[in-house]
């Protein structure tokens, strides 16, 4: 109770700060990360609030010293940040989730709609993050509906254990109570999953095989006509539907009836991501992934939206053009419209400006409102990134 209340005065958003270690590349230019976490790296005594575990330190060397592999902090300028969380390198995967379950849990217990955003250059673990996160939330979700479908069977009056005990084999009557989470009962609400990328400003169904490149070819070369750009790799759109919100007329939503099918589920989103494209890696860095759960009860629905974000490295300013100019300009429209809603929403703005993107629109009803936001802002410790870094956490700054 206590810990709910706090959360609910803490606000809608939240900022978490998160690093990866240092890799073998970035060990060759120093063995030294660009960034402090107090808590892990040196005495809290450096710092005005000590031992705050959303405390940050970015240093950056002097331009000089980055060229001669030598990071020498006394000309250094030192950054620092303060978000409501702060991962270290060595901080792993359930170090993590811990911070994050209170925060997806309460919000959905009080009926809220819950936005995760992972946001930072490429390579610096935002997908690490967002699929660990995924399959947690999934096990919570699962859990946490056979843990009140058997409270609500059992408040209808019949004891869960005396069905059990007809339905099942002869052993568990004698035995101990089966655990809370084994029993099988109606589910209290039901569990809806689309996932889908965003593009170049359009939407991609990650649940429909998308065709390949020789498919294409094969269906354009067919008909005398050129096929219509909605035609190919099956390009949705975000619109504003009556009754239903801001929503993708068209996108596939299958609804998950047990945990086991999660899985199958990120396998054919993998797979139609990899056949829509080339180059996977550079791909799946120049595009939004979404995953949109919608949770259906009694009481009403609530959306969880998951989002891994194209990464936000600037691309260089002069002599790109064509698609890879279209690519960065998408992005960067993006991420600022991204950028000015959640600091429209942590201001609380009257007016705050969903329509600048296909993102924003999109994620519009987890977002506003009564919502839950919650950034990951990633960095890459090399110091051969603090430009980039220094850029991700002051945009994190901003919408803290
Ligand atoms: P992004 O999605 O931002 O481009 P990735 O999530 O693909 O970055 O991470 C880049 C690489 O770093 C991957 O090989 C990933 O496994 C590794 N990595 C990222 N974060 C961590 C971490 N916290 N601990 C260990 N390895 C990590
Ligand atoms: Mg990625």
């Amino acid at each position: 109770k206590l810990q709910d209340q706090l959360m609910e005065l803490r606000g809608n958003v939240r900022v978490f700060a998160r690093a990866r270690p240092l890799n073998k590349k970035e060990s060759v230019v120093s063995s030294k990360s660009a960034l402090v976490f107090p808590a892990v790296d040196e005495p809290a005594s450096m710092f005005d609030a000590p031992s705050d575990p959303g405390m940050l330190k970015l240093v950056v060397p002097p331009k000089k010293a980055v060229n001669a592999k030598l990071a020498s902090e006394g000309q250094a300028r030192t950054h620092c940040f303060d978000f409501d969380m702060a991962f270290a390198g060595s901080m792993g995967q359930e170090e993590v989730w811990s911070e994050t379950e209170p925060f997806i849990a309460s919000s959905l217990y009080h009926g809220r709609n819950v936005c995760v955003f992972a946001y930072g250059q490429t390579g610096s673990g935002k997908t690490y993050t967002m699929e660990y996160l995924s399959a947690r939330t999934f096990d919570f979700i699962f859990g946490a509906l056979e843990e009140q479908s058997v409270a609500g069977y059992e408040k209808a009056g019949k004891p869960a254990l005396e069905e059990q005990s007809q339905d099942e084999d002869d052993e568990d009557v004698l035995v101990e109570p089966t655990p809370v989470r084994a029993r099988k009962a109606t589910p209290a609400f039901e569990v809806y999953v689309s996932m889908l990328e965003i593009y170049n400003e359009s939407i991609h169904d990650l649940l429909v095989d998308q065709p390949s490149e020789e498919e294409k070819k094969k269906s354009a070369n067919s008909w005398d006509e050129k096929p219509k750009a909605s035609e190919i790799g099956n390009a949705l759109d975000v619109k504003l539907v009556e009754g239903l919100g801001w929503s993708v007329p068209g996108l596939t939503e299958r609804r998950i009836g047990e945990i086991d099918e999660v899985e199958d589920m990120f396998a054919t989103a993998k797979r139609n991501r990899s056949t829509a494209c080339t180059n996977l890696n550079s791909h799946s860095s120049r595009s939004h992934m979404v995953m949109c759960v919608r949770l259906v009860g009694e009481g009403g629905q609530r959306r969880l939206n998951l989002v891994d974000l194209a990464g936000s490295e600037r691309v260089g300013k002069s002599g790109v053009k064509g698609a890879e100019l279209k690519e960065a300009q998408s992005i960067n429209k993006s991420l600022s419209a991204l950028g000015d809603v959640i600091s429209g929403l942590r201001s609380k703005k009257t007016h705050v400006p969903y329509r600048n993107s296909k993102l924003t629109m999109l994620l519009q009803d987890s977002l506003g409102g009564q919502s839950k936001v919650l950034m990951f802002a990633h960095v890459s410790p090399g110091v051969d990134s603090v430009h980039e870094s220094l850029s991700t956490l002051q945009f994190a700054s901003r919408a803290r």
